[in-house]
C-alpha cells in the first residue's frame, strides 16, 4: 500500500491537490473536513457536536475525528479497489498522528510520506476569502475565523510535521505558484516512493 498525508495550513491547497493526485495513484482520498461537513449537513449527532467547533475555527475533539477516520479506513480496506490512502486535513494533532499510526500498524500498513505544502499566512487568508465567495462555508467568509484556523494550525497542527520528521517521512513542497506545477512537484514526491 501507499499511504500519503497531504499536510499544510488551511487554504494551502490540500483538497485541490488531493483530488488531482488520488486518480493518478489510485488512492482513496479521505478528508476529515469533508466528512464533518457531510455529518453537519445530514444533521447527525456527530455533525451537531462538531458544528460549534467548526463554526468557530477550532479543532473538533480528537476522539471524534479518530473514530470517524477508523470507520472509513476499514470500509475501504474491506471493500478493496485502492492502492492506498491520501489523508487530507488529518492528522491535525500529534495525538491524532499517533492514533493513525497505531490504527495503520494494526492493519499491517503505515504512513509512507508526509507531503507538506508551504504557503504564507497572507496568501492563505486571501485564498480562503476568495473560496468563501463560492464554497458556501461560513468558516471561509469571516476573516477572524480564518485567522483563528491559522492560529490553531500553528499551535496544534504544525507539530505533526515534527512528529513525522523524527521518522524521516516529511517532504516540503512549495505551495505558492501554478496549480499544475504544484501537482507535478507533489507527484514527483510520490513517484520517488514507488
Ligand atoms: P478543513 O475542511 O480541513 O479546513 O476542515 C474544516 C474544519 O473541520 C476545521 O476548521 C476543523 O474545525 C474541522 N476539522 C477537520 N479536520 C479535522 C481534524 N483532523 N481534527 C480536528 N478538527 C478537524
Amino acid at each position: 500500500m501507499l499511504n500519503i498525508i497531504l499536510f499544510g495550513p488551511p487554504g494551502s491547497g490540500k483538497g485541490t491537490q488531493a483530488t488531482r493526485l488520488k486518480d493518478r495513484f489510485c488512492l482513496k482520498h479521505l478528508s476529515t473536513g469533508d466528512m464533518l461537513r457531510e455529518e453537519k449537513s445530514n444533521g447527525t449527532e456527530l455533525g451537531l457536536e462538531a458544528k460549534r467547533f467548526m463554526d468557530a475555527g477550532e479543532l473538533v475533539p480528537d476522539h471524534v475525528v479518530i473514530g470517524m477516520i477508523a470507520v472509513r479506513v476499514d470500509e475501504v480496506l474491506n471493500k478493496g479497489g485502492f492502492d492506498g490512502f491520501i489523508f487530507d486535513g488529518f492528522p491535525r494533532t500529534v495525538a491524532q498522528a499517533e492514533a493513525l499510526d497505531k490504527m495503520l500498524s494494526e492493519r499491517e500498513t503505515a504512513i509512507d510520506q508526509v507531503l507538506a505544502l508551504k504557503v504564507g499566512e497572507e496568501e492563505l487568508v486571501k485564498r480562503i476569502l476568495l473560496r468563501g465567495e463560492t464554497s458556501g462555508r461560513a468558516d471561509d467568509r469571516d476573516e477572524s475565523i480564518i485567522r483563528n484556523r491559522v492560529v490553531q494550525y500553528e499551535e496544534k497542527t504544525a507539530a505533526v510535521a515534527n512528529y513525522y520528521a523524527q521518522f524521516d517521512k516529511v517532504t516540503y513542497v512549495e505551495g505558492e505558484g501554478g496549480i499544475d506545477e504544484i501537482t507535478e512537484a507533489l507527484a514527483a514526491g510520490i513517484d520517488a516512493l514507488v
